[in-house]
């Protein structure tokens, strides 16, 4: 597998994902820009998330807002959600 060079910053080139994460034009991009490591460390940040702020990712507002942080995260586009502990279970 030939390496991608990931659009994050920082990022050395790093094996590509073997396919979009999730159907749709987000994880298409995903695909086509972010590594394979970067991805594993979004996903160690997204059950992070999901524990905070007790979302439910069957829920669609739940996954709005976790795509919203993989736009935040992984291509610096909006406002990264800070993880407060002393929030713990909240919705900010
Ligand atoms: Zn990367």
């Amino acid at each position: 597998m030939s390496a991608i060079r990931c659009c994050r910053p920082s990022a050395k080139p790093a094996p590509p994902l073997p396919r979009p994460p999730f159907r749709g034009p987000l994880g298409e991009r995903i695909h086509r820009e972010i590594c394979a490591r970067c991805w594993d460390e979004w996903l160690r940040h997204q059950i992070l998330l999901i524990n905070h702020f007790g979302l439910d990712p069957r829920k669609r507002e739940a996954r709005d807002f976790l795509y919203g942080q993989i736009r935040a995260v992984l291509f610096d586009e909006g406002e990264v959600a800070e993880i407060d502990t002393s929030l713990k279970g909240t919705i900010r």
